[in-house]
């Protein structure tokens, strides 16, 4: 990826803006920077086998997961406005998001 800086973290609530998820919003389970990609909770699920293991009380059948997407796939939400333009702002030592359009602070 030409963008090693990666804005998104987790916990972050994110909406998507393309593919078959298109307009959900969700948490940020996972980020995995070097793949460029996110995992969101109750985004992208796909079926998975899982085997019975009455050891562990799983029944087995078909469970539901999340898929990895792209991260130019979902933006930043802003609790303020929405989707957010992410900006940077130094408070004291520390660089924090912010919101570009109402600069709210993106970071707890
Ligand atoms: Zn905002």
């Amino acid at each position: 990826m030409a963008h090693a800086r990666v804005d998104i973290r987790r916990n972050d609530t994110v909406r998507v803006i393309t593919g078959r998820d298109k307009g959900k919003e969700g948490r940020v389970l996972r980020v995995f920077p070097n793949d460029g990609k996110v995992l969101v909770e109750h985004v992208m699920m796909v079926k998975k086998n899982v085997r019975p293991n009455p050891g562990k009380n799983i029944k087995g059948g078909v469970a539901e997961q999340e898929s990895r997407i792209s991260l130019s796939n979902v933006l930043l939400m802003c609790p303020s406005c929405g989707p957010a333009r992410i900006g940077h702002e130094l408070r004291g030592e520390r660089k924090v998001r912010i919101c570009k359009k109402c600069g709210t602070t993106l970071d707890k």
